[in-house]
């Protein structure tokens, strides 16, 4: 049997959509781009969303529209995709990273706490596997420090924790519509924001820091526009925003199939010895399933899933480990010992809502006869 790590849930709505966007005038940032904006404003609970072409886009816009920039110190957890860390550099600061609580590998608030200098000047909590951080506690320390929390949901459309929801306690939160996530249009991200300084500014600076966006400068009469400031390119296309519009309808649903399908794993793993399940506080918003094996073991149990047919994927090991980032922050792995050893343990198993019963069930004796053989 072979069983895919990823399977993506497009139905022919969207497909049409997309269809629709390439018979009309607009292929970049249009009418699509803002109908999905407001559509998805509305749903995740903020005032303003501005589409882009990635998260890792949505992070270096929100660092820049909070006036974060040379010299200042932003705290990231060492248990995460390196994205969440590295537009930090883009802006000139510099990513302080902390270690994460061990029953659910989501940044450590008591470590943020120690990790504050005079230099810190902002935190993003990384809400993992589609586990919200505690964000309660997040805002009460950044509340102390004056420090603005920059939410990494790339994750986390769906979650809810103490009673808040992904955005409720940031100042900028960050999606990703990367081919993966599960809201997917192939490459795509988003700032949501309830300050309109900070998504006017995600706007300039997403196309060029020019005064005028396409649809405005060829939208009616021709008007001339200027350059305001140094800006990046990173609008979301109509094509993109076509894909994801009508998914948004779909959200509830979705993560419905995902829930049920981690219940069957969660029953299968739950015994079984040489098996951990990452903890979960509050509604997750089920965007991976990972489970977390002996160390000594993790690397022959990924390649004997994969021999067996079942694709795999590690997300993540520790990001402190990575040469780059190691180097240039001067690192040892042992710094982050919990991330670190929850880096060599993690494994990620095919997960997706059209993931049939008989294909997981395969999945579950393949894992149970490796880790117990
Ligand atoms: C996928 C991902 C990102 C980056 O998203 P892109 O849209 O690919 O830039 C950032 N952080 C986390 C936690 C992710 O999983």
């Amino acid at each position: 049997m072979k069983v895919d790590f990823y399977r993506h849930s497009l139905d022919e709505k969207d497909i049409e959509s997309v269809n629709e966007t390439l018979r009309s005038l607009f292929l970049t940032t249009g009418p699509r781009t803002a109908a999905f904006e407001a559509k998805f404003a509305a749903y995740a609970g903020r005032k303003w969303a501005v589409g882009l072409t990635s998260c890792t886009a949505a992070l270096h816009l929100a660092l820049l529209a909070l006036g974060i920039g040379e010299g200042d110190e932003v705290i990231v957890p060492a248990m995460t995709f390196y994205a969440s860390a590295t537009p930090v550099f883009y802006v000139g600061g510099t990513p302080v990273l902390v270690d994460v609580c061990p029953e659910t590998g989501l940044i450590d608030p008591a470590a943020v706490e120690r990790a504050i200098t005079p230099k810190t000047r902002a935190i993003i909590p990384v809400h993992l596997y589609g586990v919200m951080a505690d964000m309660r506690q997040l805002r009460t320390i950044a509340d102390r420090h004056g420090l603005a929390i920059i939410e990494d949901a790339a994750h986390c459309v769906e979650a809810e924790r103490d009673g808040v929801r992904p955005g409720d306690l940031g100042h900028a939160i960050c999606y990703s519509f990367y081919a993966t996530k599960n809201l997917a249009s192939g490459e795509g991200g988003a700032v949501a924001t309830d300050d309109e300084r900070v998504a006017d500014r995600v706007r300039l600076l997403r196309q060029h820091g020019m005064s005028k966006s396409a649809a405005e400068r060829y939208t009616g009469l021709y008007r001339h526009w200027d350059m305001l400031e140094l800006g990046w390119k990173y609008n979301m296309s109509d094509i993109q925003a076509a894909l994801l519009v009508n998914q948004l309808d779909r959200l509830g649903a979705l993560w419905q199939k995902r829930q049920a399908v981690a219940e069957r794993y969660d029953a299968a793993f739950a015994g079984m010895p040489g098996v951990e399940i990452p903890g979960i506080v509050g509604k997750s918003a089920r965007h991976l399933y990972t489970i977390w094996v002996d160390p000594e073991k993790r690397d022959a149990v990924l390649a004997g899933l994969q021999e067996a047919g079942v694709g795999v994927a590690v997300n993540y090991r520790a990001i402190h480990t990575l040469t780059w980032l190691k180097e240039k922050l001067g690192l040892r792995d042992d710094m982050f010992p919990v991330a670190l050893r929850i880096g060599q343990r993690t494994l990620s198993l095919p997960f997706y809502p059209g993931l049939e019963r008989d294909a997981q069930q395969y999945v579950i004796d393949t894992v149970r006869k490796i880790v117990n053989g």
